[in-house]
């Protein structure tokens, strides 16, 4: 590991000012930022831990605004998250281990790496989001575990956060503050597609701090559901976010996001269209809509699976959501 030097920063300018120094990364919990360190995967020179900035409250008063250095465990606890946020509680608890989430922050969750295993190695292999213009292991290796959406010809990864999947469905925004003051991003375009450029993982600028998150509105009727290979403490294969209205069984709105399938959350913005009047009792007309926004999927030569999977999920998701 490179040696680097530790500070403190005590409010969010010192953090900014930090931050407009080359060779800086901020620490949160730690809990990602230290294997990148083991890894080779960031060599900073200096890391400031933010931990005394005030942004760890939760605050129900309003919409839900949850500060970014809040613990994944205390905001699964909160009592107003755990009646009306299902799916956000679900995504937190379902996440990571019981240790690792008393640890680890709401803006370090959803500024995590991709898990390809390319991009994790030991030995350093070809990788454009490890180093740009090396190429892409994954796409002439196993591509069992990587994209079916938004994919490109430079990077197949996907996302690992389950909480960037619940907020997507929750129509949340990121807040994020800069040395011009605030702006908000959608959760659900937080995250970019690998494009040309697979080494950018977000909008956040390098100069940016994530300050909070916001929820607009309860979502009583919501689950999230995440499909892995083993009950707890592991990554999603898939997973769904499914926050719905009824009235009686009749769907009167729907949102669906689905991760485990891109480089961000993927919103099935065709299945939720079609849903409106489908009665959740109703599981072909649930399938039948949900598969509206599979139509276009771009499987990989090991990952067809998915295709169904996510479907499934999907599927399932909506009617626990009742
Ligand atoms: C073994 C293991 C299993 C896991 N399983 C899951 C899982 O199933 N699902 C899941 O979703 N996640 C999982 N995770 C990921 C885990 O949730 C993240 O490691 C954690 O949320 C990161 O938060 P942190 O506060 O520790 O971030 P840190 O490690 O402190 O920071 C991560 C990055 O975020 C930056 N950062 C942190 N806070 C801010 C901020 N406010 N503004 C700007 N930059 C910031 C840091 O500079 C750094 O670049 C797992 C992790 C491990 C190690
Ligand atoms: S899929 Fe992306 S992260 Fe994985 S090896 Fe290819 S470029 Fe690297």
């Amino acid at each position: 590991m490179k040696t680097f030097t530790y500070d403190r920063a005590g409010d969010v300018a010192e953090a900014l000012a930090a931050l407009a120094e080359p060779g800086t990364q901020l620490m949160a919990g730690g809990t990602e930022m230290v294997n990148w360190l083991k890894e080779g995967i960031e060599t900073p020179d200096r890391v400031v831990d933010i931990n005394g900035l005030p942004l760890a409250s939760i605050d129900t008063s309003g919409p839900l605004r949850i500060g970014a250095l809040a613990r994944m465990s205390d905001v699964a606890a909160d009592p107003v998250v755990q009646q009306d946020y299902p799916v956000l509680r679900d995504s937190l608890l379902r996440a990571a281990s019981a240790q690792l989430r008393n640890m680890a922050t709401i803006g370090g969750n959803l500024l995590q790496r991709t898990r390809c295993a390319y991009f994790r190695s030991d030995t350093p292999l070809p990788c454009n989001k490890r180093e740009p213009g090396s190429g892409c292991s994954a796409l002439i290796g196993d591509t069992s575990a990587q994209a079916i959406f938004g994919w490109s010809e430079s990077c197949v990864a996907t996302h690992p956060s389950d909480l960037a999947v619940a907020l997507a469905a929750l129509d949340a925004s990121v807040i994020v503050q800069g040395p011009s003051g605030e702006r908000r991003i959608p959760a659900v375009s937080f995250h970019r597609l690998p494009g040309d450029t697979p080494a950018l993982n977000t909008e956040l600028a390098s100069n940016e701090l994530i300050v909070a998150v916001e929820v607009p509105a309860a979502a009583p009727r919501s689950h999230y559901l995440k499909v892995r290979e083993r009950v707890s403490y592991e990554f999603a294969v898939v997973s769904a976010a499914a926050v719905i209205s009824l009235e009686g069984d009749t769907i009167t709105s729907a949102r669906i996001a689905v991760g485990g399938v891109a480089h961000r959350p993927w919103r099935l913005t065709a299945a939720e269209s079609a849903l409106t009047g489908v009665s959740i009792t109703d599981r072909n007309a649930l399938s039948d809509a949900v598969a509206l926004s599979f139509a276009d999927a771009r499987p990989l030569a090991d990952n067809g699976y998915k295709v169904i999977l996510a479907q499934r999920a999907a599927v399932r998701a909506l009617e626990e959501a009742r």
